[in-house]
């Protein structure tokens, strides 16, 4: 890698640790509309990781992971370049929603263009000033308005560069993930940039488990690729790959009994929800179609009939899955603040 780094245009010099606002746009009192980076260079050459949330506008837990990871202490030892991006969609995030002023979805926009919509036009600075300048990414998301995911990696599992990232990572739950169109994953495939997305929680919160399962891992995955001096007595933690998972839907509309969360072993047939009419007379059985594990579900106790209520991944042993994700959470649970 080049030993010059230029971002919005202002250099970043080894050894220095910068903010920057990468211009955007106006709102419409012509007030200034910037992404916020903040870069952090190691005295030493390594990779370049950008870490970017909030892609959504909404799904705010990621910016809270990035938050703590710029506070962790062992990037005194950073080799090589950490970007980090806390809030992508400026727009969304300061309307507490997924889209852009323009309804269009950033993470359909991707690569971009110059001339393009504004959505196109910010997909465009992102993937010049962010993403063509790092080697690896990592991108945070949560499940959409009133949808909870269990924390996961989503990966192209085809790809040995990011499958090994996805491992490191060290969440016990990876779904193979084919690229959608526009995504910011399918253009850092294009330009060859292994990168993972990490899904947890639920947008407009924090979740406190899912912001240190996050943090955890994206440390993992910089001592992983050499930037961060590895930890000792790491435990390398079980994972496992999913390569099919399926929405259930509502058999009905009214008012919804959730029996079962995210995180949850279902065997075929099990009984997850009851439908009821407004008097609470059943209308109703939501069941498992297959075994599986819950890896995101509706929180909104009001459905139509048709509506998305459990997204359950299938795996070779599901009992072990369920083992690894309960360890999880009884281990990571520490305090990241100082
Ligand atoms: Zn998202």
């Amino acid at each position: 890698m080049a030993s010059e780094l230029k971002i919005g245009g202002i250099s970043i010099k080894k050894g220095e640790r910068k903010r920057i606002q990468l211009a955007v746009s106006n709102l419409y009192d012509g007030t200034d509309l910037s992404i916020p980076v903040e870069v952090i260079r190691g005295k030493e050459e390594g990779p370049i990781l950008f870490i970017s949330a909030a892609i959504h506008g909404d799904e705010i837990n990621g910016t809270e992971i990035v938050c703590r990871i710029l506070r962790d202490r062992s990037l005194k030892k950073l080799k090589g370049t950490f970007i980090a991006v806390p809030v992508v969609n400026v727009f969304g995030f300061n309307m507490l929603s997924r889209y852009l002023p323009d309804r269009r979805d950033l993470n359909r926009s991707f690569p971009g263009s110059k001339n393009g919509s504004l959505a196109s036009r910010l997909a465009n600075i992102f993937m010049k000033e962010i993403v063509q300048k790092s080697t690896h990414g990592i991108d945070l998301h949560t499940g959409a308005i009133h949808r909870t995911n269990l924390p996961q990696i989503r990966a192209c599992m085809n790809n040995a560069e990011t499958k090994q990232l996805a491992f490191e990572f060290g969440v016990p739950v990876i779904i193979n993930s084919d690229i959608r169109d526009g995504s910011l994953r399918e253009a850092a495939r294009r330009k060859k940039i292994p990168m993972l997305l990490f899904e947890g929680g639920e947008a407009l919160r924090f979740d406190e488990k899912v912001i240190q399962i996050g943090v955890h891992g994206c440390l993992a995955v910089m001592q992983s690729i050499g930037m961060l001096p590895r930890k000792k007595h790491a435990t390398r933690r079980e994972v496992f790959v999913s390569w099919s998972s399926q929405w259930v839907r509502s058999p009905a509309s009214g008012l919804i009994r959730i029996l079962k969360e995210a995180g949850a072993h279902v065997k075929e047939g099990e009984l997850l929800a009851v439908v009821m009419d407004q008097f609470g007379k059943p209308r109703g059985e939501v069941l498992a179609p297959f075994e599986g594990i819950i890896i995101g579900q509706l929180k909104l106790p009001l459905v139509n009939g048709g509506d998305a209520l459990f997204h359950i991944a299938s795996f070779h042993n599901t009992r072990k899955v369920q083992k690894s994700i309960t360890r999880i959470e009884e281990d990571i649970f520490q305090c990241f603040y100082d």
